[in-house]
């Protein structure tokens, strides 16, 4: 049995009726900001996760112009443990971007939209389809599994074959008049809700008569998972730095790469001398005995770092580098304002 368009769509609407989600924080009001904001924190990231990060992120920057005005370093700090940095230092690009070009206002048009930083095919769908209501196709996670089940699509959807193919259904399925976004809504809902990664609830499903995967019982066969390989792993020495007053010596990151822009602890390489190291590069005369505190593992997505963590004592250190803006002394209650990177943060804490 097969659907129509019009067939698939009604019967997804209807069942976002009874069963979809309507109370959560960035539904409440009609606005492309909000919109915005939650599918960029939504990107790899549950909802239950992220709601607390979103009410404290809109409290603090209600509107896009207070974004763009905003400094790096309290956005960084506010998404401090959501993971992937690059979507908030592209979040405060994207606003500054639109504070400039268009006036404070999301253009309604998907090129430009997709032209902005941070800002993909399916987040620009989605702040049409949301906010403006306007047709336009998603496809995130949850819309990639439900489709792939449904058609019983073959392979890894990170495949551009797989992917164009996926596009092609999500566009296909989009309506072009009517319940745009109650329809949008409705399949990240049944995504994230019914059609879960494991055990599909398949029986509350209205798709269920008309979906591949469940009449021929391989469910589990899509979407097919991402080609194994094996990531390679880094180990590396991360110091804490401490003066005879309590403070740590902190280092901000570069602005691009592993947790850009946020603070970290010193670190080197597993071999590195470290008493030489600290004189060289942070002007520090360090005194033992060394403290070693148990391993941190944290896995990117495309490596394993294993951070050995090492407390030092220091006994002088150069004045100039207080004033540095790169590296800094700081106390305690300090640290809780400024982002940090998530492994840092758990290791203070654990010090602390
Ligand atoms: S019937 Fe099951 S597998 Fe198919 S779309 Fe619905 S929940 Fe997903």
């Amino acid at each position: 049995m097969t659907l129509t368009a019009e067939q698939f769509q009604q019967k997804i609407v209807d069942w976002f009726a009874h069963s979809g989600r309507k109370h959560l924080p960035w539904q409440q009001e009609k606005s492309p900001y909000l919109t915005w904001i939650s599918e960029v924190m939504l990107q790899q990231t549950q909802v239950a996760t992220v709601t607390p990060y979103f009410q404290r992120f809109i409290q603090h920057f209600p509107t896009l112009s207070r974004l763009a005005k905003a400094n790096i370093d309290e956005v960084l700090m506010l998404w401090s443990g959501l993971g992937y940095y690059a979507r908030a230092r592209n979040l405060h690009r994207c606003a500054q971007t639109i504070e400039k070009e268009y006036s404070g206002r999301f253009p309604q048009d998907l090129l430009l939209l997709q032209n902005l930083p941070g800002i993909g095919r399916s987040t620009a769908g989605a702040i049409l389809a949301l906010a403006f209501n306007q047709p336009a196709s998603i496809l995130d996670g949850n819309v990639k599994r439900v489709l792939s089940r449904f058609h019983a699509i073959p392979g890894w959807p990170g495949l551009s074959k797989v992917n164009k193919q996926l596009w092609a259904l999500a566009d296909h399925y989009t309506p072009k008049n009517k319940h745009i976004c109650h329809y949008t809504q409705a399949m990240m809902d049944l995504g994230a809700l019914i059609c879960t990664r494991s055990q599909p609830k398949c029986a509350e499903c209205p798709l269920q008569n008309y979906c591949k995967a469940y009449t021929n019982n391989n469910i589990a066969n899509y979407p097919s998972p991402k080609p194994l390989k094996k990531n390679p792993s880094r180990i590396i020495k991360m110091m804490i730095l401490m003066n005879e007053d309590q403070e740590i010596l902190l280092e901000k990151r570069p602005p691009s790469g592993i947790w850009g822009g946020l603070w970290s602890l010193p670190e080197c390489a597993i071999t590195e001398n470290v008493k030489n190291f600290c004189k060289k590069n942070y002007h520090c005369e360090v005194t033992k005995p060394f403290e070693k505190y148990p391993f941190l593992k944290h896995t990117f997505s495309h490596f394993q770092l294993e951070i050995r963590p090492v407390r030092i004592p220091v006994k002088q250190w150069s004045p100039p580098l207080m004033e540095s803006d790169r590296i800094v002394w700081y106390n305690k209650q300090q640290l809780t304002s400024i982002g940090l990177a998530a492994p840092v943060k758990k290791l203070l804490r654990y010090i602390n």
